[in-house]
């Protein structure tokens, strides 16, 4: 499982979270620095992406948008499932500058 970190990270700043981090659910077999982004502007609020990874995304209490956990890495056939799911098509892999 993953955990949360609401803080903002930069990217020189990586977490590392404790083992077992990916949980039962999948051992990814590509890992990726790539992170999803959510285009909150085209999201429908439909909860599809939490159904599917939710550990990933989560609803922000703070701002009622959907938003993205903050992970060292994510679990890219997961994510991808996702993506292929949103019926907004809103959300994407981004790079860190
Ligand atoms: S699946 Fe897409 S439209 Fe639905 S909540 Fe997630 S990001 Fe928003």
């Amino acid at each position: 499982m993953y955990k949360r970190y609401r803080i903002q990270l930069q990217p020189q700043q990586i977490l590392v979270p404790e083992p077992p981090f990916f949980g039962n659910v999948m051992t990814p077999t590509a890992v990726t620095e790539e992170f999803p982004v959510v285009d909150i502007g085209r999201c429908i609020l439909c909860l599809g992406c939490i159904s599917i990874a939710p550990d990933i995304f989560f609803v922000d209490e703070s701002t009622g948008k959907m938003s993205v956990a903050n992970a060292a890495v994510y679990p890219k056939a997961l994510v991808d499932e996702a993506i292929k799911n949103c019926p907004k098509d809103c959300i994407y892999w981004d790079q860190p500058l």
